[in-house]
């Protein structure tokens, strides 16, 4: 399982490096184009701003993990704090700390971005290998019965009981121990993820990674040769320390939809559309407490998801509707994500062994942007739209008639002034949840669109190669270039096209 990797925290390294390809990101998009370009016989170095951290290291601790796994430590919102937004920050990205939620990108979605948008390398027929290969890649399985904890089953007894169609998840675990910590990271790498598939086959194929290691700027843009300007970190990636020049002739920016547009926005490369289009896809959490113990913080944390609202073959807009999910977190997340503190508060977590929680999750259009403030600072611009805030109050209609209907005593939506359904007549007041600016704990863990792929510069930042506009050999191979949302988790989606993109530019290169 141990690769070979030079932390630039601690290792000594020369002031510059010079290869054929420079990768920035090792997450789904990053590693899987750094394995199939070294299989192929390429020169390829990554850069990644993480660390690795692996084994006993992933303690199970809220306080350490988060800070160590997650961008900005958990804590990176958008600007006016009504989103948190979160992204792996570790050697192998968001695989690491995320759901093992498989869900590939719907038929329906592919040929809609072929017709529509003009990908015709999206049409079924070409993208669907590439997601086979995606699935492979992730030992794509159903999640077994003994998996699924009794708070996903409260989700599926209510679902059922009304009669909505609903179903176990696919999921890219293989000899999972049931301990629930996945959003913190696997202790026995149990996720079929990039850290453990892709990477370690790019590192047995000759590719060289950097850990702690930052890109800051691509310079020369327009010339054979780009320059990477890296900064090293500290071991515990608070402050930069040292500085690092990387010379490439290709660059391959996968380094997530937000962290990318960033790149290239403190490059000062791209043409306009380069940070607009941001989709964020806010989940809202909603908790039902029960009388009887579910201890949902054992097994698979998210396993059940009611697909009955969600409509996958939406002609104007792609994936529509909404899908609920069951999902637990580790009490530090769950805290903070609980409506009351002090006493109150403490009452609530007291319940904790008796709550089941769903996130609400509902595709957006795109109605954000990423801009970089002095110094390279991130700003995320989002402003929810009124045909998402709807759905998402009857997404709460319904979970609160499911998880009453399981047997729920209350369900709360953690909501500044929070809701308290106790029956279905009360579930109504859902329409009157306002969103307003940071009241509610909305959640984005799919963020996309950046660096939209478009056949015409007039229509997009990156054109079908994931070559960004006006730039040679410069390419960006993540979730930035979906045009609408690719399915309702952007895992599996991501390693597929970063798969098509990279089979694409192996036919170009000598
Ligand atoms: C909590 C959570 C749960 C999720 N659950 C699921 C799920 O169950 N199923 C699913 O399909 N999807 C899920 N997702 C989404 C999925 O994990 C991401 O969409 C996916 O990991 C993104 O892949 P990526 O390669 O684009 O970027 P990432 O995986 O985010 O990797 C990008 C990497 O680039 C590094 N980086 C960023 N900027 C720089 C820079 N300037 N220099 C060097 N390195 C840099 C980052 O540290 C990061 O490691 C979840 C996400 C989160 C956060
Ligand atoms: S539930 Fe399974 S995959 Fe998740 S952290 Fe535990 S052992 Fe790992």
């Amino acid at each position: 399982m141990s690769v070979a990797i030079t932390d630039l925290s601690k290792d000594l390294i020369p002031d510059a490096v010079t290869t054929e390809i420079c990768i920035v990101g090792s997450g789904c998009g990053g590693a899987t184009a750094a394995r199939l370009l070294a299989e192929a016989g390429h020169e390829v170095v990554v850069l990644e701003e993480g660390r690795d951290l692996v084994g006993v290291e992933r303690n199970q601790r809220d306080r350490d993990m988060y800070d160590q796994l997650y961008m900005d430590r958990g804590g990176r919102a958008t600007s006016d704090l009504s989103v948190s937004v979160l992204q792996g920050r570790v050697l192998g990205g968001g695989g690491v700390i995320n759901a093992c939620d498989v869900v590939p990108t719907p038929e329906p979605v592919m040929a809609h971005w072929a017709d529509k948008y003009g990908l015709e390398d999206f049409a079924p027929s070409h993208f669907g290998s590439f997601q086979e290969d995606a699935l492979d890649d992730l030992s794509a399985s159903r999640i077994p019965e003994s998996l699924v904890n009794s708070a996903n089953n409260k989700l599926r007894i209510g679902a059922e009981a009304l009669g909505y169609r609903g179903d176990v998840m696919m999921h890219n675990r293989v000899g999972c121990q049931g301990l629930g910590t996945c959003l913190i990271g696997c202790p026995v790498h149990a996720k079929r993820n990039p850290r453990m598939v892709a990477l370690p086959k790019a590192i047995a194929a000759g590719a060289q990674v950097f850990t702690r290691a930052r890109a800051v700027e691509i310079r020369h843009s327009g010339k054979e040769l780009k320059e990477l300007c890296v900064r090293t970190l500290d071991p515990l990636g608070y402050h930069e320390q040292g500085e690092l020049t990387v010379r490439a002739k290709v660059v391959i920016v996968a380094a997530n939809a937000i962290a990318s547009a960033q790149l290239f926005l403190r490059s000062g490369i791209g043409n306009e559309h380069v940070g607009r289009n941001l989709m964020l896809q806010p989940q809202l959490p909603v908790i039902g407490f029960f009388e009887e113990e579910i201890d949902a913080f054992e097994l698979v944390p998210q396993s059940y998801a009611v697909t009955e609202f969600e409509q996958e073959d939406n002609e104007d807009l792609g994936l529509w509707g909404y899908r609920i999910e069951g999902i637990m977190g580790t009490p530090g997340i769950v805290s903070t994500l609980l409506p009351l503190s002090g006493a109150d508060g403490m009452q609530d977590m007291a319940q904790y062994n008796r709550m089941a929680a769903s996130l609400l999750l509902a595709p957006d259009q795109p109605s954000g942007q990423v801009e970089v403030g002095q110094d390279g600072r991130l700003i995320i611009q989002y402003a929810q739209r009124p045909d998402h805030q709807e759905r998402l109050r009857e997404a709460v209609y319904n979970t609160a008639r499911i998880y009453l209907e399981a047997g729920a005593t209350r369900v709360v939506v953690p909501t500044a002034r929070p809701l308290v359904i106790r029956s279905t007549g009360e579930a109504k007041e859902a329409r009157d949840i306002t969103f307003a600016p940071a009241s509610a704990p909305l959640i984005s863990a799919h963020q996309q669109g950046t660096v939209r792929m478009a056949p015409s510069e007039r229509d997009g930042g990156a054109d079908l190669d994931g070559k960004v506009y006006g730039t040679r050999g410069i390419y960006v191979f993540d979730s930035s270039v979906f045009p609408t949302s690719a399915s309702s988790h952007t895992m599996t989606p991501i390693i597929a096209t970063s798969r098509m993109l990279t089979t694409k530019l192996l036919t170009r290169l000598p």
